[in-house]
């Protein structure tokens, strides 16, 4: 089908893209390393329970631990090896998490489910609990529970936007892999019974665009290049022109997102019973030798796939896991992957900024820019007086989506993204019942944002993909 262009929404940035770094390099698989270091923390809600024990053979694809409760997921082994320890690190957020090690034992034993040939829902809806799928854009949330809606989805949206800046990996799987992403959406939409399949691609992705445009069956529809859009509620406005208010979910709306990594894996798990245990990544910024898109296994060392990628060109000012918007700035590169793992950034002092926070300007910009037309400099006021019922009401903060928008603008650079994280825990914590409504993906297992790209006096940047 032809593409047609999405609406226009309200607010967003434009920073730099910084996609011509990564967005030639195909995909390229990275060895098994020696040792991995999966967490139990794969997904939005618990940990999941161990199943295996110190001194245990596993096959890579074995599941190694149990979802616990319907928002957690199974997670897998990604290699053959052995068990050598189960205990808390320090994950990227600096908080324990509890991990499985293994180590390789030079074995090449592999585990999968039997492959399903015309699948009827149920047992696609069957599958993609059983091979541990959750939302790889980052959000983490179990794709099992996706497919179950609690109100009738007319409308399947394939989200292709990756507006992220330097994130490329959903790029190149687009080019790459256009027949299994789309064969994907196909098994997601069987299962929702859903017969429209569109799919948003930001407009700086013609290649991809054009790619999906074989279809007869999936509507490509053009994003334009902003940032957040890729954002759940601002992709089904842009697509649909529904809106998704808030505490509600996109099922409120008839509709289900799910990104193209995710449609990849819930392919390979209907088509060769693959459980989810490895993904592509992006390694990207000036300060990393070679900038790669990668396939890489969940619970690979930080450190292992820098090496990989022939280790450090400069000091890196910061180490970023995902984008720059979002993502978490690392302490050090002894820090594991997980499934929604999309990036690894290395970025020069020319790439982020390190500006101390300055009083608020009460300039207006943050409000300007906020997709979700919030008032975030209230919610940093008042959070930071402790008065946290003013900073709720003021900064309209439960409807925050956290995309860092408006701190990426601000110019005093303050820390708003902490500030509406405080307010946010207060008030999941004052209204537990509701909590998981304003809980949004973003939130889990995030600290405070890593420092969005420095925009060089306006200028436009010389190549953003
Ligand atoms: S982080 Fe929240 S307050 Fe800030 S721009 Fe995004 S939605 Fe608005
Ligand atoms: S953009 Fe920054 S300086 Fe301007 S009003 Fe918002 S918080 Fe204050």
């Amino acid at each position: 089908m032809k593409a047609v262009k999405g609406k226009y929404y309200f607010g967003g940035v434009h920073p730099r893209g910084m996609k011509y770094l990564s967005k030639d390099a195909p995909i390229e698989v990275m060895p098994a390393p020696e040792t991995i270091a999966v967490s139990l923390s794969q997904s939005l809600g618990k940990p999941a329970k161990p199943v295996v024990e110190t001194g245990q053979e596993v096959a890579e694809g074995e599941i190694i631990a149990r979802a616990d409760g319907i928002i957690s997921s199974d997670v897998f082994s990604s290699i053959c090896g052995v068990v050598t320890d189960i205990k808390d690190v320090k994950g990227a957020c600096g908080t324990d998490e509890k991990f499985i090690f293994i180590k390789a034992n030079g074995k090449d034993d592999k585990f999968s489910f039997p492959p399903l040939s015309d699948p009827s829902p149920e047992e696609i809806k069957d599958r993609i609990k059983q091979a541990g799928i959750v939302g790889l854009g980052g959000a983490g949330f179990p794709s099992a529970v996706k497919v179950c809606p609690h109100s009738r989805v007319d409308t399947l949206i394939v989200n292709g936007a990756e507006c992220e800046p330097y994130l490329t990996c959903d790029h190149r799987l687009m080019l790459e892999r256009t027949d299994e992403i789309a064969e994907g959406a196909r098994y997601i939409a069987k299962a929702l019974n859903v017969a429209d399949i569109k799919i948003g691609i930001e407009a700086n992705k013609p290649d991809c665009i054009k790619a999906f445009e074989k279809y007869s069956d999936i509507q490509p529809v053009i994003l334009r290049k902003k940032y957040p859009t890729g954002g759940e509620k601002q992709l089904i406005y842009i697509v649909t022109g529904r809106k998704v208010g808030v505490g509600r979910l996109p099922a409120d709306v008839g509709v289900a997102v799910f990104n193209v990594a995710t449609c990849f894996a819930v392919y390979e798990a209907v088509k060769f019973g693959k459980p989810l245990y490895e993904r592509t990544l992006t390694v990207s910024g000036k300060a990393v030798k070679q900038q790669k898109n990668l396939l890489v296994k969940v619970g690979t060392s930080v450190k292992d796939i820098v090496d990989y990628c022939g280790g450090e060109n400069s000091a890196p000012k910061k180490v970023i896991q995902g984008g720059p918007m979002t993502g978490v700035a690392l302490a050090d590169y002894a820090i594991y992957t997980h499934k929604t793992t999309s990036g690894i950034l290395l970025m020069t002092d020319t790439e982020a900024s390190a500006d101390e926070p300055t009083p608020c300007l009460n300039c207006g910009k943050c409000a300007d820019v906020c997709p979700m037309h919030l008032m975030p400099m209230n919610t940093a006021f008042y959070s930071s007086a402790g008065d946290m019922e003013s900073a709720v009401k003021y900064g309209k903060t439960a409807s925050c989506i956290e995309c860092g928008t408006c701190e990426y603008i601000c110019p005093a650079k303050r820390p708003l993204i902490q500030a509406i994280r405080k307010t946010k825990a207060y008030l999941i914590n004052k209204i537990t019942p509701q909590a998981e409504s304003l809980r949004t993906p973003d939130q889990k297992g995030r600290s405070a944002p890593a420092v969005p790209p420095s925009v060089k006096n306006g200028k436009k940047e010389e190549n953003n993909g």
